[in-house]
């Protein structure tokens, strides 16, 4: 039977019970205030719940200032990209001056082509993340791609938004297919993606990572797909400003489009003169060795 001193602890104890629950009914409204506070002014739209706290101040990132629209793509890939550091990449690390140029959308048609043409007679090697539907109508552009020495990824088979997918349609409907044509036509059996848009959720990144995938997208937008700033001057203009070692560049095959053309001479002709080296996608990374992949 507890006596005065036992009756005095236990109030003790209440007390400090009270006070402990008003410290948390205090530190809840204060949470909540600076949840509302960070919404109104927009810091909390995008903040991920894995957000690491000691990213390093050199993590790669997508360079480019964006247009308004374009600010939470960026935000979500620089923060994906610190997620996923053994599978996720938008560039190179190190100080070496190397640079890998990336042909999306192809193969397709007379661009690609030319395109070929103008790296042949300038000696680099880029990088074509393809599109299966595009495949099946110019295999031997394909082929020629990987002739040349030119490194193939995995652009899906019809480019959707793999963000409205299953992760099973994912890779049965658009990786697959995709990787089964280019196989059959070329032998090679690249393991490099880049989603179309550049757009993957995290747990899409997770599924294709377990499956073995490196998701590849950018940390240069030439921003040669948008017709309202693609003249060649303003491609060049770009790239060159935001040029860095490491740098993997955002281009298109881009049929009917001549901004990109164009704009890659002088491109290449003043990076050479910074001291760049033109390497491909896994040259950069490192993660498959140099050269393309084979099976
Ligand atoms: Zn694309």
């Amino acid at each position: 039977m507890p006596g005065k001193e036992g009756e005095e602890d236990l109030s003790k104890k209440i007390a400090v019970k009270t006070l402990e629950r008003g410290s948390v009914v205090v530190r809840t409204i204060t949470i909540l205030l600076l949840v509302a506070f960070l919404s109104s002014t927009g810091l909390a739209a995008d903040a991920p719940t894995d957000a690491p706290t000691d990213a390093p101040t050199d993590a790669p990132t997508l360079r480019n200032e964006m247009p308004s629209y374009l600010k939470s793509f960026q935000m979500t890939v620089n923060r994906q990209v610190r997620a996923y550091p053994e599978s996720y990449f938008l560039s190179g690390q190190g100080d070496e001056r190397m640079i890998a140029l990336t042909f999306d959308d192809g193969p397709d048609g007379e661009n690609t082509a030319l395109l070929l043409n103008l790296l042949a007679e300038a000696e680099v090697k880029a990088t074509f993340f393809v599109v299966g539907e595009k495949i099946q109508e110019y295999p031997e552009l394909l082929k020629r791609i990987a002739s040349e020495g030119h490194e193939l990824g995995n652009h899906s088979f019809s480019h959707p938004d793999m963000r409205k997918l299953t992760n099973d349609a994912i890779l049965e409907r658009e990786l697959l297919p995709t990787a089964e044509l280019i196989t059959d036509l070329t032998g090679l059996a690249p393991m490099i993606m880049r989603p179309p848009y550049g757009a993957l959720r995290d747990e899409s990144i997770e599924y294709l990572t377990e499956a073995g995938w490196s998701i590849i997208n950018w940390s240069i937008d030439s921003f040669d797909w948008d017709t309202t700033q693609n003249s060649a001057s303003e491609i060049t203009e770009k790239v060159l400003q935001y040029s860095h070692p490491g740098a993997i560049v955002l281009m298109h095959t881009g049929e009917g489009r001549e901004g990109t053309l164009e704009a890659l001479p002088e491109i290449i002709a003043s990076l050479r003169e910074d001291g760049y080296q033109f390497v491909t996608v896994s040259e950069i990374l490192e993660i498959l060795g140099p050269g393309p992949h084979t099976i």
